[in-house]
């Protein structure tokens, strides 16, 4: 099978292609289908299995649907939450380069870089944002960026999100983010406090086996 028959648009089969993506592995073969149907996923995947993929895809066609007339300004609508600056950067860069025939701006807002520039360049506008939760956080509190519109959230690595400062850190953003977005959870193990996360931020998930 190819990436059309799993639902793709022909331009972002034609972009993963470029990407070196000819043939979808068996993580995104289970996980497009559902989330280009409006499903939330539990996604197992350990890094190398190309869960990257298997959620930006779909998001991009989301987004490309919003875009078709053109004059959609950029406003954030897909959340990819990540456990640390370089996953954040890494999936910044898949997002950028799949999503290169379209008319995006992807931002990443974390820690460690200089917060002026990413206020900067969020005022420049934003369609996705890739972040972690401390820097988000403090961007959404002081009105910097509003989560109001997000209709597609990913929780990246989630096992690894959950410590203390992470449950503080969500508890608190819930509320800025519009309710109920298509929610994406992946996890490469889903032990108790995992699995408890999950439910709170998922509607009815398919789970996609490992
Ligand atoms: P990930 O599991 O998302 O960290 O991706 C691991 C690596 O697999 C990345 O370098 C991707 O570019 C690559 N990759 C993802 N999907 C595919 C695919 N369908 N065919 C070949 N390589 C892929």
């Amino acid at each position: 099978s190819d990436f059309t028959t799993l639902g793709l648009s022909d331009a972002l089969t034609h972009a993963a292609q470029k990407a070196g993506m000819t043939k979808p592995t068996a993580i995104q073969q289970h996980a497009i289908p559902p989330l280009l149907a409006g499903r939330d996923v539990l996604l197992p995947g350990q890094t190398g299995t190309g869960k990257t993929a298997a959620f930006v895809l779909p998001a991009l066609q989301k987004l490309a649907h919003l875009k078709e007339d053109g004059s959609t300004p950029s406003i954030p609508r897909i959340l990819i939450l990540e456990p640390t600056r370089d996953l954040a950067m890494q999936t910044a860069a898949v997002c950028r380069q799949l999503g290169r025939q379209l008319p995006l701006k992807t931002r990443v807002i974390c820690g460690g870089v200089p917060r002026e520039q990413q206020a900067l360049s969020l005022a420049q506008g934003a369609d996705i944002i890739v972040a972690t939760h401390g820097r988000l956080l403090d961007f959404v509190e002081k009105g910097d960026l509003s989560l109001e519109h997000i209709l597609y959230l990913v929780l990246d690595e989630a096992d690894r999100l959950l410590d203390e400062e992470f449950s503080a850190s969500m508890t608190a953003l819930v509320p800025y983010i519009a309710d109920r977005p298509q929610t994406v959870f992946c996890s490469a193990t889903l032990p108790a406090p995992v699995m408890a996360l999950a439910k709170r931020v998922t509607k009815d998930p398919i789970r996609v086996e490992p």
